[in-house]
């Protein structure tokens, strides 16, 4: 089924059918805690059948003890031994190595969250994709790394694919995919995130500690960094094209620092719908989750009248210039995203590790997609040699920029 059918055709969904099975990829992140917070709560509805992770084996075996699912995988394949030590005689199948990964994936569960950070969530996102299942998307790099392929393949194989991260669940909840013809455009909101008052002069300066403390939301690393140069708002633009299908020129960004209104759909009556809440993951973790049902959370909720006050302005695209990056790639096409998405990740890495400045992200990132543009992309295996030449033309950017300090 496909993301808009599943709009019209799904009623509240059934309790007789007994507890969904879940899998999520990315448990030990951000988003996978947050997920594991939710699921904990209702353990009628929901048995986890997969759990994976990276490097962080053992809040793998912790959660894995905890939860019980048949199958837990590690990224990294040297840490099969401590993660195989740490669950036996459980029952539960340890596995390592990037093909365990997708084969979480590809498990007969109901759901899967797809919360690993980066390219790398891509092939395991596509399997659960291609097996037709219900996908709650935070791994938005994945439809900037390939968006018309994972959309052709969730049309092509009936899959539903549920957007986690909070501008897309705001926007799916409000736009009306039966009269999408009657929807002017998307406004997405973006906090401006923690350098958002900073000069330019400041901004050369900032830490990866600075970076990374983000004013209204708790996330991983990279995303963090992501948001203090707006490459995040500029990835959700490309993560939007593709969810909702309205061209580049009819989504708008809007800088709304108290991050309350999630993000807007404006129709040709005049109308705009919003979708607005205290700025907790766990709500549009729990809409995927749930859907098309809804189910409590826990959590603060939104009291505008302490609020008192919800601010708007238009971000600044010089001392961000991530944003306009972002549109000309988009406008661009063809392998244009998926260079920038690889860039990005060796450029915020390299940050992070103080290999480059902060104002260098942006730089690496745009001459990359510079050097290597006009590259077509058509199958998955296009992609995955497009995104390592990306990253391999980014390190030597990177180290360009090193060797001039
Ligand atoms: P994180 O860094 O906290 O967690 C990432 C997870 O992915 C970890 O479980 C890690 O083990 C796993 N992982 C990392 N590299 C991997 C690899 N090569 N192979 C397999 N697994 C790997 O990240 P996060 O903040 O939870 O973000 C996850 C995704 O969700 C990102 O795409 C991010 O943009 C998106 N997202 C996050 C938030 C948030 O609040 N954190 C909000 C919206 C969207
Ligand atoms: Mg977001």
């Amino acid at each position: 089924m496909a993301l808009t059918e599943a709009r019209r055709d799904s009623g509240p969904r059934s309790q007789a059918k007994g507890p969904r099975s879940i899998a999520i990829l990315g448990s030990t992140g951000s988003v996978g805690c947050n997920t594991i917070d939710v699921v904990e709560r209702y353990p009628n509805d929901y048995r986890v059948d997969a759990l994976t992770a990276h490097s962080n084996v053992d809040r793998l075996i912790e959660q894995a003890l905890r939860l019980k699912p048949r199958f837990a995988a590690i990224g990294i394949e040297t840490l099969y031994g401590k993660l195989k030590d740490g669950l036996a005689g459980s029952g539960i199948v340890a596995a390592a190595g990037r093909a365990a990964v997708i084969e979480a994936a590809s498990r007969p569960s109901d759901w899967v969250m797809s919360a690993i950070v980066g390219a790398a969530g891509l092939e395991p996102t596509l399997a659960a994709v291609r097996r037709g299942a219900m996908v709650g998307l935070a791994n938005k790099e994945t439809l900037v790394c390939a968006g018309s392929l994972v959309m052709k393949a969730v049309a092509d194989h009936g899959a539903t694919l549920v957007p986690v991260d909070s501008e897309h669940s705001a926007i799916f909840q409000v736009f009306d995919f039966d009269q999408k013809d009657q929807i002017e455009k998307i406004i997405l909101t973006a906090s401006g995130g923690p350098f958002r008052t900073k000069t330019a002069e400041q901004m050369l300066a900032m830490t990866p500690e600075q970076a990374v403390a983000h004013p209204n939301w708790s996330m991983g690393a990279k995303i963090s960094v992501d948001s203090a140069t707006m490459m995040n708002k500029g990835l959700e633009l490309i993560e939007a094209y593709h969810l909702f299908g309205l061209p580049e020129e009819r989504i708008e960004i809007l800088v709304h620092p108290q991050s309350v209104i999630h993000s807007m759909v404006s129709y040709l009556d005049g109308s705009v719908l919003a979708q607005l809440g205290t700025p907790d993951m766990r709500t549009p973790i729990a809409y995927a989750l749930a859907y098309p049902a809804r189910m409590a959370t826990p959590g603060k909720r939104l009291d505008l009248g302490m609020i008192g006050q919800l601010t708007f302005e238009a971000p600044d695209p010089v001392r961000f210039p991530a944003l306009r990056i972002t549109r000309a790639a988009l406008k661009a096409g063809g392998g244009a995203p998926t260079i920038l998405n690889a860039a990005n990740e060796v450029a915020v890495q390299s940050f992070l590790s103080r290999a480059i400045g902060f104002l260098d992200i942006a730089r690496v990132v745009e001459e990359t997609v510079g050097v290597l543009n006009d590259t077509a992309i058509g199958t998955l295996d296009d992609i995955l040699a497009l995104d390592a030449q990306a990253r391999r033309t980014a390190g030597d950017l990177v180290r360009k920029v090193m060797a001039a300090q």
